[in-house]
């Protein structure tokens, strides 16, 4: 919608003149007041009916909808996170989080600041409101006014923003967390201002591992460091929440030592993928099949896609380069995940490497045999593997990192399988690469009716 739009809609349902409604409009936006914002503000000056002319009603913040101009609730202020943004052309702070009353939880843009502090009681008089996926978020600006209270609102939340890390969800704001760096390596990028030093590696606490982005290194950030972290947001990476730190985040070494194992949490794999991706996750399961696509493969060099026929997919006719991979199917009991193993671990199970694996593709004019020496191998066994889950629009993959025989009690699992490979068969179907037919057999189940559930082939290669 153009600016004259807004003024033309706006000017229409208030019954004013557009160029007045325009000049005013003109005059919040130059102030950095979002257009939705504007709108709502001269609503409220001129008058749409439905508000009047004073305050908003007071409401609860479970009463609070998309479709209120503006509202007045008195709430706790859960958290506050302070970010810089790219609005039309210039870099603002805004400040964002959470507030919350007994009914519920709303988050919050302020755009000036308030001086918020988490734990504050105050009442929000003349907030915008607008709708983000479906949900209420309060817009704090001009034409807001914030009063501090006296008496403290008790709520049924955490104030302060601490959580561990596997409470982080994307879009979390202002969050505290102590954690360890565990891994962490510097980088120059293409940043909107020029090359840019950023810090990105992995975070361990006792509940998770977790990628993180330092946009503005914090010298406190060294690996093995016990740190915590202040005023950090959480976005979405490769379908795994990732950890944001920035300029107004405070690094700090932590008085104690961040007891975080070298190991992944365990999950089964319905719950893995439920979440929407793990980054590090540990699994137990059973290997029901090795798919197409697995033992002596060839890549193009150009790109790494399976070549097949001398084809790449996106490149034509390429002499492929020789590469060890399997594409195992594994399930719990609870749900099935096609895990990708890498040439190390292909080729420790195989018991050789590309070279044995070519001559006895040579000897056997086929190199089918390589793949079917690694489903002998793996298949039926119950696995504990370790990697990265994550879940598109084909399916669920775990990029494997360490992959060895469970030693776990087998037995219930393997009933608990049985039961499932029984109601529906094991196949997989889908493709990526385009170099396969649903997978079946192989692992000894019968049926060969492939009902797709859920599984395909990894999206990279
Ligand atoms: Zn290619």
């Amino acid at each position: 919608m153009s600016f004259d739009d807004h003024a033309e809609e706006l000017a229409s349902a208030l019954g004013v003149d557009k160029q007045e409604v325009k000049d005013d409009l003109e005059n919040l936006v130059q102030y950095s007041v979002p257009v939705e914002e504007a709108k709502s503000s001269l609503r409220r000056k001129y008058g749409d009916g439905s508000q009047g002319s004073g305050e908003p009603e007071p409401a609860t913040i479970e009463e609070i909808s998309p479709a209120d101009a503006a509202v007045t609730v008195t709430a706790r202020v859960l958290t506050v996170g302070k970010r810089s943004i790219r609005y039309q052309g210039r870099d603002q702070e805004i400040f964002e989080g959470e507030l919350a009353d007994e009914s519920g939880t709303i988050p919050y843009t302020a755009w000036e600041d308030f001086d918020l502090a988490a734990g504050d009681t105050i009442t929000v008089i003349g907030a915008g409101v607008r709708e983000w996926e479906g949900s209420p978020e309060l817009n704090l600006g001009s034409n807001t006014t914030i009063e501090k209270e006296e008496e403290t609102l008790d709520v049924p939340y955490e104030i302060g923003g601490d959580a561990s890390l596997d409470d982080l969800q994307p879009g979390d704001r202002g969050v505290a967390i102590e954690v360890k760096v565990s891994e962490v390596e510097s980088k120059v990028i293409d940043g909107r201002d020029g090359e840019t030093e950023i810090l990105s590696g992995v975070l361990a606490d006792e509940s998770a591992r977790l990628p993180f982005t330092d946009w503005a290194p914090h010298e406190a950030i060294r690996e093995g460091e016990s740190i915590r972290i202040e005023n950090a947001y959480v976005r979405e990476f490769r379908g795994a929440p990732s950890v944001n730190v920035s300029e107004f985040s405070v690094v700090e070494k932590s008085d104690r030592e961040i007891d975080a194992g070298a190991g992944a949490p365990r999950r089964t794999i319905a719950d893995a993928i439920s979440s929407g991706g793990v980054f590090d996750v540990e699994v137990v399961a059973n290997v029901l099949a090795v798919r197409d696509g697995s033992g002596l493969i060839q890549r193009c060099p150009n790109c790494g896609r399976m070549v097949q026929k001398g084809q790449c997919r996106a490149h034509g006719s390429v002499e492929g380069r020789d590469d060890l991979r399997t594409k195992a199917i594994l399930d719990d009991g609870t749900d099935a995940v096609t895990a990708i193993l890498g040439t190390d671990i292909t080729a420790e199970i195989y018991g050789g490497g590309i070279e044995a694996a070519r001559e006895q593709a040579r000897k056997a004019m086929d190199q089918t045999v390589v793949a079917e020496d690694i489903s002998t191998k793996i298949v039926g066994r119950e696995v504990r593997v370790r990697g990265s889950l994550s879940v598109d629009e084909y399916g669920a993959n775990l990029n494997v990192s360490a992959f060895a025989e469970s030693d776990d009690e087998p037995e219930d699992r393997a009933r608990a399988l049985l039961d499932r490979v029984a109601n529906s068969s094991a196949s997989a179907g889908g493709g990526d690469d385009g170099d396969d037919s649903n997978s079946t057999g192989e692992d000894g189940t019968e049926g060969g009716e492939s009902d797709d559930d859920g599984i395909a082939m990894e999206g990279s290669v």
